[in-house]
């Protein structure tokens, strides 16, 4: 398992909850880092959490769990560059 993966995938459970409010929105990745940034979990490692890495759409080497594994649900939707909607999971 690559290291991002699992530096990523620490924070899917807690970045998944920051973002269940916004579920059915469009955010951009400033308005996402802002959020991450004031979920007290996440404060610290704010700068670490990119959307990309919990995309349906959007793979890289080191996305999270959901999007390699599929374990969990990827929380995002990549819309274009810069915009993400944030998915309906369970
Ligand atoms: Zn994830």
């Amino acid at each position: 398992m690559n290291g991002w993966t699992k530096t990523v995938s620490r924070f899917h459970n807690d970045l998944k909850v920051a973002m269940e409010p916004y579920q059915g929105r469009q955010l951009r990745t400033h308005e996402i880092a802002k959020i991450t940034f004031n979920t007290p979990n996440l404060t610290h490692d704010s700068q670490f959490i990119y959307p990309s890495d919990h995309c349906i759409n959007h793979t890289n080497k080191g996305s999270c769990f959901c999007v390699l594994h599929g374990e969990g649900e990827p929380i995002f939707e990549k819309i274009k560059r810069g915009l993400y909607l944030v998915r309906k999971t369970g």
